[in-house]
């Protein structure tokens, strides 16, 4: 079977490799526009489990990334100058980059090599194939002129952010809400190294314009989120890298292939950063596919309509949870109205999957803490 993987992401790396692995009779070609050692972003978080769900198929991969990953079980609510800690929230962080780094050194395992510098832009170049993988993140080469078929939607949020990270080692995933004469503004922020975290500033659409950021290039940007956030900085600069204003793209297919075109990872849905869940997905659908292939030897059509059949509906209620904590995220402003403990209440059930009987199982120092603040004793 001859398969070509557009995008040396995680989702194209990680199908690259237990593709070889399985079955090394697969002609493999993997691409990447950009050069090796190039990404865009810094650290990347993994809720709860982390990696767990790559324990059991694949403990080489698993031993090789989960002693790099920053850990802790907290997470902190900073508003008002004061800081809440939700206990029992565990996340675990990576380097973009040296996530890369280490599933091109599996890939290279199974000796598959992406081939660097090679931007697929003409639909001719995705002829001659039995199996074509848009891996190509948000904007896919792939699914583009296809949209029809692939019943593709995309929304956009309407608050900014932009990506940066700092020196500043953070102990827990904290989120920071903050004012100034301008508006509001959030940061999410955590360790994904030793010395680095990841720092993404996110505001409204209104705070943006009074602020003046469309007038301002990226030194400036940064100076003015440095002063923002100086409190939370504690005298560590912002590190930019293409740390330009987006505005978050909800992707969602509604059908996940085309002939024997197939999307996985980014290409195919997203998943709003703030439930630390797009990169665990564009894995999952890498092991997903690369399943429904093995169990379809003889028929690329069998194996895609069963991809799709088998991880739809698991998808749907992640990316569901994703775009309730976007909401909330597109309301912040409004929700720091509430004092502290209220605030630290209202974020915890964003996503509208925490029950309260589990919360108070998983975070019970949180909660008793909640329900004194509610009696008016904290
Ligand atoms: C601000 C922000 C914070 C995030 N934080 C987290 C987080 O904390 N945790 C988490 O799990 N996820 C996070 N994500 C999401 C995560 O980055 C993505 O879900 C993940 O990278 C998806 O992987 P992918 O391989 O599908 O796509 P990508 O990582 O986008 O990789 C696609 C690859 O395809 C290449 N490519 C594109 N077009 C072509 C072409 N025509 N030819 C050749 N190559 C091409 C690109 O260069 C790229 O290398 C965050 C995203 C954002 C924007």
């Amino acid at each position: 079977m001859k398969v070509l993987i557009v995008g040396a992401g995680p989702a194209g790396s990680y199908l690259a490799y237990l593709l070889a692995r399985r079955d090394p009779r697969i002609e493999l070609r993997i691409v990447e526009q950009n050069p090796a050692d190039s990404t865009f972003g810094f650290g990347v978080v993994f809720s709860d489990r982390a990696l767990e769900f790559l324990r059991d198929d694949d403990e080489l991969t698993y031993e090789l990334i989960a002693p790099r990953m920053q850990r802790w079980h907290d997470l902190s609510i900073h508003h008002r100058g004061e800081r809440i800690a939700i206990d029992g929230i565990g996340f675990a962080a990576i380097g973009r980059l040296e996530l890369l780094r280490l599933l091109h050194r599996r890939l290279h395992a199974v000796r598959v090599e992406p081939e660097y510098r090679c931007a697929i832009d003409d639909r001719r170049a995705l002829d001659g194939y039995d199996l074509v993988v848009g891996a190509d993140g948000l904007n896919s080469f792939v699914r583009s002129g296809r949209e029809r078929e692939f019943g593709t939607r995309i929304d956009h949020l309407r608050n900014r952010f932009a990506w940066f990270g700092t020196t500043r080692r953070f102990d827990t995933l904290s989120q920071t809400f903050v004012s100034n004469a301008r508006g509001t503004f959030n940061a999410h922020h955590y360790r994904y190294a030793p010395e680095m975290s990841t720092f993404i500033v996110e505001c409204d659409p209104d705070t943006w314009q009074r602020a003046g950021f469309a007038a301002m290039d990226e030194p400036a940007t940064k100076a003015y989120c440095e002063r923002v956030f100086a409190d939370t900085l504690d005298g560590h600069p912002l590190v930019a890298n293409k740390s330009i204003w987006r505005q978050f793209p909800k992707v969602w297919n509604e059908h996940w292939h085309a002939g024997n075109h197939v999307l996985i990872g980014d290409a195919l849905h997203t998943a709003h950063f703030s439930i630390g869940s797009g990169t665990r997905l564009a894995f999952e659908d890498a092991i997903a596919l690369d399943r429904s292939l093995a169990a379809h030897p003889d028929s690329v059509p069998d194996a895609l309509a069963a991809f799709e059949a088998q991880r739809k509906p698991i998808v749907r209620k992640l990316v569901d949870a994703a775009n309730a904590s976007a909401d909330w995220y597109e309301h912040f402003a409004e929700h720091m109205r509430h004092d502290p403990w209220d605030l630290a209440w209202h974020y915890i059930q964003r996503s509208g999957r925490v029950d309260l009987e589990r919360l108070r199982r998983v975070s019970p120092l949180f909660v008793a803490g909640y329900e004194q603040h509610a009696k008016g004793e904290a």
